[in-house]
């Protein structure tokens, strides 16, 4: 029982790479959230920082609640700026809008803690910390760090309550806190639950369709429908598109000499090999052939095109693959083909696919275990 606590309790933290890769997706909906929460906020902070002021002339009071309303005005602007941003496909930073949404609880506690030390009936209070603590579910933060906040956010309060007021009236605040804080964490915590578990079953569904058995990278299918996205997807920050061809070398004649298992081993050693390229360096990775993979990556500066293309050579060359039959190494190696395209420029998949494999056909010519790079 404990193994299996522990164990899901190890999945849902920020280290566990199919948790990452799921909260990663989820971004688009966190500014979302954070747009819209902060403009209800903002309404809600506005018109409580106006009825002070007519009803009994409590300038203090007011400007606190004013405060806050500007705070979510801004945060507000700035989430729409970040989901702009998004939209037109440009960098945005992960740790930005986790501070973001930091920002957002910071300033709805500080507003809590104000009407709790002026609330007429003090209810109010209490049920509004709850409130917004079941509205915090919207924001597909870590499960971890949504019980943390909720914990924390409960304390700040409570101490708060118990210092400021009199002993007779925060017996109401405290239950009210309390019992709303349980209730929103229990909803919060099962509906993120519930959308990481069809995040991740997404995910494998996704997997099951377009990875290679033999090597585990993606197939030719897959290869195909991400050559589209990357040309209509590209960011202003990538002026250039590479797609490189990688062909092993003489490898009939390793399947003459080993036979076709041995082959098949071979083939799955150089797709661990690739995909771990593919983990490090933000490559994209698949096979497209049968002793053919294919590789698609932006760059900025032209000049790291090559140094790709030999880190691979390199890179298969060092696995150390015996090969007795090749007159390059007596190890297995590969030829690389990369065509570098600009963006902007309207491209013909095919075309460029040509350009790749004809780079690599100049790249057997010259001897083959080499990067030969067009554009
Ligand atoms: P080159 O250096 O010119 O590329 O020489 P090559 O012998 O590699 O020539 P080619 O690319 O035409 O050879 C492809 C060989 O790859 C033919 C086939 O035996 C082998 N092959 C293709 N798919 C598979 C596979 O799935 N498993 C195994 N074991 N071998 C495969
Ligand atoms: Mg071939
Ligand atoms: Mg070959």
């Amino acid at each position: 029982m404990l193994r299996t606590l522990y164990n899901k309790w190890r999945y849902y933290t920020l280290e566990h790479d199919e948790y990452k890769s799921c909260m990663s997706k989820a971004y688009i909906n966190n500014i979302i959230a954070l747009r819209w929460a902060n403009i209800v906020f903002f309404v809600m902070a506005l018109l409580f920082s106006i009825f002070p002021v007519i009803t009994e002339k409590n300038i203090i009071k007011a400007s606190f609640y004013l405060g806050a309303a500007i705070v979510a005005l801004c945060l507000f602007f700035i989430s729409s700026n970040q989901n702009k941003k998004l939209r037109e496909r440009k960098k945005i930073n992960t740790k930005f809008i986790n501070a973001l949404v930091l920002l957002y609880y910071i300033n709805v506690m500080f507003f809590g803690l104000y009407l709790a030390v002026w609330a007429e009936p003090e209810k109010i209070a209490g049920s509004f910390i709850g409130i917004i603590i079941c509205v915090l579910f919207l924001f597909n933060i870590s499960p971890l760090l949504y019980l943390w906040l909720t914990v924390i956010l409960l304390a700040v309060y409570v101490t708060a309550i118990i210092n400021v007021k009199i002993p007779s009236v925060w017996n109401y605040d405290i239950q009210n806190a309390l019992f709303a804080g349980i209730m929103g964490l229990i909803f919060g915590w099962n509906i993120i639950m519930k959308r990481i578990t069809m995040m991740s079953v997404t995910e494998k569904l996704k997997d099951e369709n377009t990875i290679d058995e033999l090597t585990k990278l993606r197939n030719r299918k897959d290869f195909m429908i991400t050559f589209k996205r990357f040309l209509t997807n590209h960011r202003q920050t990538d002026n250039f598109l590479c797609i490189a061809i990688i062909d092993i070398d003489f490898f009939k004649n390793y399947n003459d000499h080993y036979g076709h298992p041995q082959g098949d081993e071979c083939l799955r050693t150089i797709g661990e090999a690739l995909n771990e390229l593919k983990k490090s360096g933000g490559i994209y990775a698949a096979r497209v052939g049968g002793e053919e993979f294919a590789l698609l990556w932006n760059i900025e500066n032209f000049a790291d095109a090559e140094r790709i293309g030999l880190k691979v050579n390199k890179l298969i060359r060092d696995l150390n693959i015996p090969h007795v039959k090749s007159t390059v190494e007596p190890f297995i190696t590969v030829s690389v083909g990369i065509h570098v395209a600009p963006y902007g420029i309207q491209h013909n998949i095919d075309d460029l696919y040509n350009l790749a494999d004809k780079a690599l056909y100049t790249a057997k010519n010259n001897g083959r275990n080499r990067t030969v790079v067009s554009s």
